[in-house]
């Protein structure tokens, strides 16, 4: 293990049988070791110099602090080069490719970032006059329009904040709408086995019961699986389209059709709507409902802690029990509308998903990327990130087994298997390999119909050049693994940390700091 030692760094020790490589400082290159902030700030210093509080009568009525707070004190240069150097161990979407699956856009125009700072859309409160912010308004109402009409359906929820709050948004208005019919007892929800997690845990958690539709060979819904299953107690299925396999489920239209005789009702998970938007239509396909992740598919940023936003489209059939509240347009007025109103329009809301209207910043970034390409530069997003990613299928499936491959092209993700790899290699020898080649792995093993799955999405934001120097990296480590070269199996070997062990990261996390001596007495 690694000793602290006065000045703060910590020389690393070899690890057995390798020498190369370490530093008397623990550092690579310009790529600094860092401790924790508790371990190399003291608590007897402070980087401030306050004047002696005044004495006076304490008004915290007994509930002063007795101890002292046990902050590391540190100095200014001292804080920012803490922080600096953490925020360069991190890899990100403007450092390079990121060819994770199941996750979408790779890159944050920086026009997007512009118009959310204007001061008319960030600095404004929810709880304004709506006279004062008819400008915001007009965003939310352009983008609700846009995103009607490219998905076909007949309205949209813009409140919800992220993917899964989308998912219970469409799951709580199916329940609404079966209420309403009196059909209390339809309470199971099919789910396919490729589904994406967040499917089975929005619709127990709606409560409904999830039952699992098997998939074919071929990675698609098994449609008379499905059939066979329909009922009285069944009040729909949730199926993602493109699939989690990263196929087209050419029978959506013919499992609504079965679905709806059945009376029951289609959520479609339109996370993965960048592969098809501007070609195909979901509401032409008999989806009830459906979130859009405008963090994936409308290029807003995602990942380190958000935030996100998940519209949801309606068809006619559950637009009177979509959330509140909405905006509309009323002659030359935005307005808000927050209460359900008679007739056809929300008048069986079950309700609302937020306090407030949803994440302005989010909208105004997605309409902005929406007016920058246009009808048909959407178009091509579609056809670039399923053109991306068949480009990455085609140019592995020599050397790594691609169970889908012969299903036909795949739509925005290629997906491989670990299947022919020699015994004692795994899909996760390859994430690592990768790491030192420079790459953020793929996403691995998920989803679960494939053994050992590595589902890379490239998207439509990566040039030629840039995929075919990470199918060459690729390539190279698939290589080593199917010829079984250990030095892989302790890869990565140029990362600042090696190998971790990630299950009991997951199952026993430390989240909080504790003085040696005091996680010494602990144990
Ligand atoms: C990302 C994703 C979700 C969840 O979206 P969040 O915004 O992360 O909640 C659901 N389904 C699929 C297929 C996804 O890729």
């Amino acid at each position: 293990m690694s000793s602290i030692n006065q000045s703060g760094w910590r020389p690393t020790t070899p690890e057995k049988g390798e020498s190369q490589g370490e530093t008397f400082t623990g550092n690579r290159a310009l790529m600094l070791e860092e401790p924790l902030i508790f371990e190399i700030g003291s608590t007897e210093t402070t980087g401030v110099d306050f004047a002696e509080a005044p004495a006076g009568k304490s008004r915290l009525g007994g509930l002063e602090r007795s101890k002292t707070i046990g902050l590391p004190g540190l100095s200014e240069p001292e804080a920012v080069r803490h922080y600096t150097r953490l925020s360069r161990q991190n890899y990100a979407i403007d450092l390079g490719l990121f060819p994770l699956g199941s996750c979408t856009m790779k890159h944050n125009p920086r026009l997007n970032e512009r118009m959310a700072r204007l001061p008319g859309f960030a600095d404004i409160h929810p709880l304004q006059p709506v006279d004062t912010v008819q400008g915001a308004f007009e965003v939310i109402h352009q983008l609700a329009h846009w995103l009607v009409t490219l998905t076909g359906m007949h309205s949209v929820a813009m409140s919800p904040k992220a993917g899964a709050h989308g998912e219970l948004c469409g799951i709580l208005a199916i329940r609404a709408a079966l209420d309403a019919r009196g059909q209390q007892a339809r309470k199971v929800l099919l789910v396919p086995e490729s589904a994406h997690g967040t499917n089975p845990a929005t619709a127990a958690f709606a409560g409904f019961t999830v039952e699992d539709i098997p998939a074919t060979e071929e990675g698609r819904v098994n449609l008379d699986a499905l059939k066979a299953r329909l009922g009285d107690d069944v009040a729909g299925v949730m199926i993602t389209n493109p699939n989690t396999c990263g196929l087209f489920e050419p029978d959506l239209k013919a499992i609504s059709d079965a679905v709806h005789a059945a009376g029951g009702f289609v959520y479609c998970d339109g996370a993965n709507f960048n592969a098809i938007v501007g070609r195909v239509r979901p509401g032409d396909l008999g989806v009830d409902a459906m979130h859009i992740n405008l963090h994936k598919t409308f290029s807003t940023p995602h990942g380190g802690g958000g935030p996100g936003s998940g519209p949801v489209v309606f068809s006619e059939a559950l637009t009177p029990y979509a959330p509140l509240p909405f905006v509309e347009k009323q002659g030359e007025h935005f307005a808000l509308v927050e209460e359900e109103t008679a007739g056809e329009h929300h008048a069986g809301s079950f309700g609302r998903m937020v306090a407030f209207h949803g994440q302005m910043g989010m909208f105004t970034r997605a309409l902005t990327y929406i007016l920058s390409h246009g009808a048909d530069g959407l178009r091509q997003v579609a056809e670039d990130s399923v053109l991306n990613a068949n480009y990455v299928l085609r140019s592995m499936e020599d050397v790594l087994d691609a169970p889908f491959a012969k299903s036909g092209p795949c739509m925005h993700e290629a997906i491989f298997s670990d299947k022919g790899l020699p015994e004692g290699f795994s899909t996760i020898d390859i994430a690592k390999g990768l790491i030192d080649e420079g790459y953020h792995p793929m996403t691995v093993y998920f989803p679960l119909v494939v053994h050992g799955a590595m589902l890379v999405e490239p998207t439509e934001t990566e040039s030629k050049a840039t995929l075919d120097q990470f199918i060459g990296a690729f390539r190279s480590v698939a290589a080593r693994a199917k010829n079984g070269e250990p030095a892989l199996k302790s890869a990565p070997h140029f990362a600042p940390r090696r190998r971790l062990d990630e299950t009991l990261a997951a199952r026993k996390p430390v989240l909080a700091y504790k003085e040696p001596a005091q996680a010494e007495a602990a144990e």
